[in-house]
């Protein structure tokens, strides 16, 4: 047997300082890790186990991206089948059938409109191939002055150059350089005095939304090509939006001619209990990247659906036999990873589960309100099944509490997820409520214990 071909038993990988140093670990203070590792093996419903053979509640899907929870069979038999018939085909100029009908599958979840997929392999590629869609978009249609980008502060869009370039976190944008020219931001719709304890969206914020027209008196409708926002701005600490504030982006948006991009990587396949952002708050953007819940984070994979206008210019703007879109990966719609998706997507369908995340919805919410009161909180957030519990941070150490939070909770039996001092969670849709009461009730004792 190779040791690739093993299982985790049949190779008794021993942690030590020596085998873990090779391993440059991403957004992780790979000191602090390979000091004390935290290693899972295995993976079931809602559960991971240690390496020490302990269950851990998975409270943030992985991720955000374990949407129809751990170790689904449909999935991975699936992934075999597919490898053991066809391991790769190229995606340019030529084709697979799979492929089609994953697009089919995608675009039929959304409104009608929006129904043309590109395929990729990550959130971050999704975002960065929307932005380049947008800017070839309007080029195509005689505008190509239309070259600025706006993001927005506290955005997360991916470590690409396009999507640290619009995101708007200091950390991962001041390492790079300039990234980006001709980009600029919004400002984020969180204000602790006027929506703390919210329960869903804020009803204070709409107006912020008016900030687009300053940005565009700035430089002037003709010099933007597209606006993109986290219609639920998840990473940065789960920011809701504001009552009709994304209906008056768009308004603004279409008054302008500009492109409105809702990067959906986390809020995509059901996280608010509807099959995306889109639908759920009534707003339809031009285009929608994705990623995570696609192929239920088994695979790598994204994609950009955009809008049939969009679609029709590129078919209409280019030369008989000409290729329309310069852009594409070696790996885009990866037979396997199509696959995957489409399990994926049957399970969503078989089992109910986007409708089962709205059901849930309130419980959730009364759940994570009802933490209210406790140690160190300072404000609690919800929205479809995203949950944020935001804490003080301690004196001249931003980031610390949370991280200790988040630790002391992973090792009571509970993942979460922890930017800054706020705690997040996102479970698999598969969660039953008495699991989302060990979460909370987890969550209180641990900061009931912490300084
Ligand atoms: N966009 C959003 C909104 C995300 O939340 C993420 C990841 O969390 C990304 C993009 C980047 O996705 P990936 O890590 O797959 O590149």
């Amino acid at each position: 047997q190779s040791a690739a071909s093993k299982t985790f038993e049949a190779t008794q990988f021993k942690p030590t300082p020596n085998n873990l140093e090779a391993f440059f670990m991403p957004f992780t203070s790979n000191r602090a890790f390979k000091a004390k590792p935290r290693l899972f093996v295995k993976a079931e419903g809602m559960h991971y186990t240690t390496i020490e053979g302990r269950k851990v509640l998975d409270a943030s899907a992985g991720l955000w991206c374990m949407n129809c929870g751990h170790g689904r069979k449909e999935i991975s038999e699936a992934v075999a089948r597919q490898i053991a018939e066809m391991d790769y085909a190229p995606p340019f100029n030529m084709g697979h059938p799979s492929s089609f009908e994953l697009a089919s599958r995608v675009a039929a979840l959304l409104p009608a409109g929006l129904d043309h997929v590109f395929f990729t392999n990550s959130g971050s590629e999704s975002v960065d191939s929307a932005l380049k869609i947008a800017l070839a978009y309007h080029r195509a249609r005689g505008q190509g002055t239309r070259q600025k980008l706006i993001g927005r502060d506290r955005g997360y869009h991916g470590v690409g150059f396009g999507g640290i370039s619009v995101g708007g976190m200091v950390n991962n944008r001041k390492w790079f350089g300039n990234a980006l020219n001709g980009v600029d931001h919004l400002p984020h719709t969180y204000n602790r005095q006027e929506m703390a304890y919210s329960k869903g969206m804020p009803t204070w914020g709409t107006h912020l939304a008016d900030e687009l027209e300053k940005l565009v008196a700035l430089h002037d409708a003709s010099n933007i090509a597209a606006v993109i926002v986290e219609p639920v701005a998840c990473s940065t600490g789960v920011l809701v939006p504001p009552q009709g504030y994304l209906q008056k982006l768009r308004e603004i948006c279409t008054k302008h001619g500009i492109l409105l991009i809702f990067d959906e990587v986390i809020t995509g396949f059901g996280r608010l209990g509807a099959s995306f952002a889109t639908e759920y708050f009534g707003v339809k953007p031009d285009l929608i990247t994705c990623a995570k819940g696609l192929t239920n984070g088994s695979i790598p994979m994204g994609a950009v659906i955009v809008s049939k206008d969009i679609y029709d210019t590129f078919m209409g703007s280019a030369a008989e036999g000409a290729i329309e879109l310069f852009h594409g990966y070696t790996y885009s719609a990866h037979p396997v990873a199509c696959a995957a998706g489409l399990a994926a997507l049957d399970i969503y369908k078989n089992e109910g589960l986007f409708d089962r995340v709205k059901e849930l919805s309130p419980y959730w919410e009364q759940a994570i309100h009802s933490l209210k009161g406790t140690k160190h909180i300072v404000d609690l957030r919800n929205i479809g099944l995203i949950g944020a519990v935001e804490l003080e941070p301690r004196a001249g150490k931003p980031g610390a509490r949370g991280q200790e939070a988040f630790i002391a909770a992973y090792e009571a039996g509970v993942l979460t997820r922890v930017t800054g001092d706020t705690i997040a969670m996102s479970p698999p849709f598969i969660v039953e409520k008495s699991q989302i009461d060990q979460m909370v009730t987890t969550l209180r004792d641990v900061l009931n214990k912490i300084d």
